[in-house]
């Protein structure tokens, strides 16, 4: 049946170029209204959506007729027509149809113009995608990822890529999966962060962007088993520094998206105005110990020691009007490899970013200890064996320095910024502990 198609369509998005023309696409139809003189069919391709409009008194019978019974929501057909320029229409342009062939039927789409419940959506995930909203989202994800090889190429960084397999994890083996490796056991990586650290001691700047794995069981709108990570590690290093590196990337984003997404950040919903306040740097940051005291003035019931989550979070970010640095947390809320406050014993240098609008931890970074000694202590402590991270400790043996790091979780930066209610909606095929499918 393919054969007898002919492959030299244009796209929508490049309908600007052909005003007046006579062209042929390849498209899905998404609705549909007719009378008995005129169809007008709104059709997608992939790279944009817009209107073809069938006269009957300027087609054949045959077709006019195929348009008004034979087509559905997501019938694929080959069109031919002529593009003309639509002023009122969101795309611009919209083609005057002469002919259409069908390719492939479509009868009884699950998903209509109408509003479903999301347990249906994510059961019908493989399909959802097509709409007009997950094609917006998957756009906006696509352009992150490629903005962010632009920002890291742009400062001097290296992507470098950790395994998913790995023998040992960083903090503890409670929220990891275990697959079996041959007669032993092996984790899906929780965080490419130690390998990062032995990637920054190679090549001074680099960052990791993959996927990673979490055995989480809560069930929250900011939690997924499978999320992807963004984790740059750089030498000759301090907090700081690495603080300010992560402002500007944030911005940049931010900005990279007004540029290049703006129909599709209107499309989910999100204002480009609103979205201009946060590229202006620098964030506000703010110590734990001045969080704990805004925290109780507001009047929630905190402690020091206490880890801060989704309530604390909310009400801290909402305080500023921009991302906002929570910095130095107590040790026993972090991971082994942060370094002492030198200004209190009790804690540990580093950040947290919290993104505003309720939208909680985006990053989570720290500079990492480079003293040998407290390496191996905290090991120990810890119960890490030196079968697993000796390796680890060896960065500090030879030559260490002192490095800093910070994780970005793709799927949270992305709900911010597209302002979804669930980070699920900002992955293709979102995995959560109950569930696997599609
Ligand atoms: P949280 O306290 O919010 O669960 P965390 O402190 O465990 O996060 P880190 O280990 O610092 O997070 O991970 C770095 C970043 O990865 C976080 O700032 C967040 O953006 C993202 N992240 C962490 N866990 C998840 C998850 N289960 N699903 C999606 N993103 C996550």
């Amino acid at each position: 049946m393919m054969g007898d198609l002919k492959m030299d369509q244009i796209t929508i998005s490049q309908a600007k170029d052909y005003v007046g023309k006579e062209v042929q696409l390849g498209v899905w139809l998404t609705d549909k209204r007719s009378s008995g003189k005129i169809a007008f069919l709104q059709l997608r391709d992939g790279t944009g959506f817009f209107q073809g409009i069938l006269k009957k008194n300027q087609v054949s019978e045959e077709v006019f007729e195929l348009a008004r019974h034979d087509i559905h929501l997501e019938t694929s057909m080959v069109v031919t027509g002529t593009i003309d320029e639509d002023k009122r229409s969101k795309s611009g342009y919209e083609i005057q149809l002469s002919d259409i062939k069908i390719v492939g039927k479509s009868d009884d789409y699950p998903i209509g113009n109408k509003e479903h419940g999301i347990e249906f959506l994510l059961d019908h995930r493989h399909l959802w995608l097509r709409s007009r909203k997950p094609w917006a989202l998957m756009r906006i994800r696509s352009r992150v990822k490629l903005a962010t090889m632009e920002f890291f190429d742009k400062h001097g960084f290296t992507q470098f890529d950790a395994p998913i397999l790995t023998s040992s994890a960083p903090e503890g083996t409670t929220d990891l999966f275990d697959v079996k490796y041959f007669d032993t056991d092996a984790f899906l990586s929780q965080s490419g962060q130690l390998y990062g650290e032995a990637g920054c001691m190679a090549l001074r700047r680099i960052y990791t962007m993959g996927p990673t794995f979490r055995a989480e069981k809560s069930k929250t709108r900011r939690h997924m088993t499978e999320f992807w990570m963004i984790e740059p590690e750089m030498a000759w290093c301090h907090e700081e520094e690495s603080e300010q590196i992560q402002e500007q990337y944030v911005a940049y984003l931010i900005q990279d998206l007004i540029d290049h997404c703006a129909k599709e950040l209107e499309m989910v919903g999100r204002s480009v105005e609103s979205l201009k306040p946060f590229t202006e740097l620098p964030y506000p940051r703010v110590t734990y110990k001045k969080a704990i005291e805004m925290l109780q003035k507001g009047g929630l019931d905190v402690q020091y020691g206490d880890d801060f989550g989704s309530p604390e979070e909310t009400f801290l970010a909402d305080q500023f009007k921009k991302p906002v640095f929570i910095k130095n947390y107590p040790r026993e809320i972090k991971a082994f490899y942060m370094p002492t406050d030198p200004e209190d014993d009790r804690q540990v240098i580093c950040a947290d970013l919290l993104a505003p609008e309720g939208y909680g931890e985006i990053i989570g970074g720290s500079e990492r200890s480079y003293d040998y000694e407290y390496i191996t202590n905290k090991l120990e402590e810890n119960g890490l064996s030196k079968k697993d991270y000796g390796w680890y400790d060896d960065l500090r043996k030879y030559g260490s320095v002192p490095h800093s790091g910070f994780g970005m979780g793709l799927e949270r930066f992305l709900a911010w910024v597209t302002l979804q209610d669930h980070i699920r909606q900002n992955i293709p095929f979102p995995r959560m502990i109950n569930r696997l499918r599609p």
